[in-house]
């Protein structure tokens, strides 16, 4: 038996809005953070988890999860980690913390935290990269961790397991597949609103021509003009086989957006991302009918697994854009690719940011083995921000993300490097 010595947290930000990476219409100036926790035991292991934030407000979501956290200190783990299920409903039932939520916003975020880095300890321990510890637990045994509560009139137990049981069939074909060809991926990396037309086009050619990518998005939203000249310069430069999807950051109502949105048709757009409030289940359905073909995306922010079923029963979306640090951790990101599966309907995770694409690599690929069985029109979202900081980094190789192959969840930061940007709280300190 090991105990828990010590839960330490970290409040890192870089200063990314210097070169507006990352600008979009919502957010011109994000300043790229991780509200990071190690979890130490006292056999010298550590199990890591953080949440991705964009700056002034990183310091309330470390303090979430250190109050969260403080509970499991000097606790044996094994209790946990035998059965993860315990620690999920100690977090998530907490009725005083439930009280801030429930199930949503800063104090879920951190129990996203926490459970990933009981994870991350769980798949070292096991000498696995969590994709492959997740896609080799038994039907049984994952089902036991998750929480169907709120689902059963979309999603139950029984067909969850029956889900699973169906994902064995082939599974080791598609491990290999996954370690010799990876995880396709694609780039925003042109897209943002505050590069110039020059910096987009020789970000979109570098992305498409060089990396690989077979989808490229751009920012939109601010001014229609400039998207329609940004995408039509765009389209022009990349390769006709390259797709093309756009991404409004939540900006519109629901009449601005389905006006805009009809203005694109010409395009030829994989999907839109983000037309309006993440929250708005019906706006989102009414947009997706007006502006058919062209599909809706959305996710990056959206709260909880309750939502995700909403969406889906609503046809509100086309593609489901999952994110590794919005819910609480890998039990609530199973449950949703378990309702994507369900409803028939691809996921395509968001990521970039600091961490994001090396977390969520690990859910997309062991949805590929183990519940949706397909890499068809899934793609991890890629950003070349911040990867140096990571032990163990995603590695790009022909547009495709490599599987992991290092034990736990590939977030582990080089703590010694990036101390340098921790936030010291004081006024002037960074950027914020
Ligand atoms: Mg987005």
């Amino acid at each position: 038996m090991s105990r828990i010595t010590d839960l330490k947290t970290y409040d890192f930000r870089f200063p990314t809005s210097a070169t507006l990476s990352g600008s979009d219409a919502m957010n011109p100036d994000p300043d790229y953070s991780s509200a990071y926790l190690e979890l130490h035991t006292d056999a010298g292991e550590v199990g890591v988890g953080f949440v991705f934030s964009i700056g002034r407000g990183n310091d309330i979501i470390v303090k979430a999860i250190d109050t969260l956290a403080e509970r499991f200190l000097g606790k044996e783990i094994e209790p946990y980690l035998e059965n993860m299920g315990s620690a999920w409903k100690e977090l998530v039932y907490d009725s005083q913390i439930r009280w801030l939520g429930p199930e949503k916003g800063v104090a879920h975020m951190a129990i996203g935290a926490i459970l990933s880095a009981f994870w991350d300890l769980k798949a070292k321990r096991a000498n696995k990269p969590l994709w492959l510890l997740l896609a080799e637990m038994e039907p049984e045994e994952l089902v036991e961790t998750l929480d169907f509560r709120y689902l059963s009139d979309a999603l139950t137990p029984e067909e969850a397991l029956e889900i699973l049981r169906q994902g064995q069939e082939g599974k080791e074909t598609r491990i290999q597949q996954l370690l010799e060809e990876g995880y396709p991926g694609y780039s925003t990396a042109a897209g943002w609103l505050g590069y110039s037309d020059e910096k987009m086009l020789s970000l979109a050619k570098r992305e498409t021509e060089e990396m690989g990518f077979s989808l490229i998005k751009l920012k939109v939203g601010q001014n229609l003009d400039d998207d329609l000249r940004r995408l039509s310069l765009v389209r022009k430069a990349i390769d006709p086989s390259v797709e093309l999807a756009v991404d409004a950051n939540q900006v519109w109502d629901v009449p601005e957006a389905i006006e805009w949105i009809n203005k694109f048709h010409e395009f030829d757009l994989t999907w839109v991302e983000e037309p309006t409030s993440p929250d708005d289940v019906l706006g989102h359905a009414t947009i997706a009918k007006a502006i058919a073909p062209i599909p809706v995306a959305t996710g990056e922010q959206m709260q909880s697994r309750i939502l995700y079923k909403q969406f889906l029963q609503a046809e509100a979306f086309g593609v489901m854009q999952v994110d590794a640090a919005r819910v609480a951790g890998p039990q609530e990101l199973i449950v949703q690719y378990l309702l994507a599966k369900k409803f028939d309907t691809p996921v395509c995770p968001h990521a970039g940011g600091v961490g994001l694409c090396e977390a969520v690599q690990h859910f997309a690929m062991f949805d590929f083995v183990a519940i949706s069985g397909t890499r068809e029109n899934r793609m991890i979202e890629y950003v070349d921000n911040q990867h140096e900081h990571f032990i163990d980094p995603v590695v790009i190789k022909n547009g495709n993300y490599v599987a992991p192959r290092s034990p736990g969840n590939s977030c582990q930061m080089k703590l010694e490097a990036v101390k340098q940007y921790e936030f010291s709280g004081q006024k002037g300190d960074g950027n914020v």
